[in-house]
């Protein structure tokens, strides 16, 4: 009898800020095709040349089940953040090198993966991120990202800065 190897795909990696501890999740790949849905998927979103056409109704459907949805810690129950495969998870105690971590994806919205380890230096790049806000804000016009008008990049922009004042004011 012939053998079949199946290729294992990765895993998504998640962090919880909570438990301070990082998670690995299956691959949205391997969920659709335990739901039978995992052809609709590909076609949907993966195939430079997709095999059939995937109406709008469902790619809107796959795209909130497999990419929308928020995952869960599975200790605490507390929604996680994804973070790439490279990213280096901190030990549980470094505890101040987590408050930095969760302070700066309140703050701007992602995870980085070399944040400074002392406070002040943390605080200085912050200060810095809000200048840089500003700056854009004023030339909101040439900072649209794809496919945005000026009035929804200005929204965006102020949002940015109105989340770095308020992670701000509760460190300074
Ligand atoms: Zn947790």
């Amino acid at each position: 009898m012939k053998q079949v190897h199946k290729t294992k795909r990765y895993k998504r990696h998640f962090i919880c800020f909570k438990c301070r501890k990082n998670f690995k999740q299956p691959n949205e790949k391997d969920l659709a095709e335990k739901d039978g849905e995992l052809s609709l998927l590909l076609n949907a979103f993966y195939f430079s040349k997709p095999k059939k056409k995937i109406s709008k109704d469902i790619v809107a459907y796959l795209n909130n089940k497999y990419f929308r949805q928020t995952i869960n810690c599975p200790e605490c129950r507390t929604e996680m953040v994804e973070v790439s495969m490279s990213f280096e998870t901190p030990a549980k105690k470094y505890i101040k090198k987590w408050e930095i971590l969760e302070s700066h994806y309140r703050a701007e919205g992602f995870i980085h993966n070399s944040l400074p380890n002392k406070m002040k230096d943390y605080i200085r790049l912050l200060e810095n991120s809000h200048k840089w806000h500003i700056q854009m804000l004023q030339n909101a016009e040439n900072h649209k990202a794809y496919g945005e008008s000026s009035a929804e990049a200005k929204t965006r922009l102020q949002e940015n800065i109105a989340a770095l004042e308020n992670e701000l004011k509760k460190l300074c």
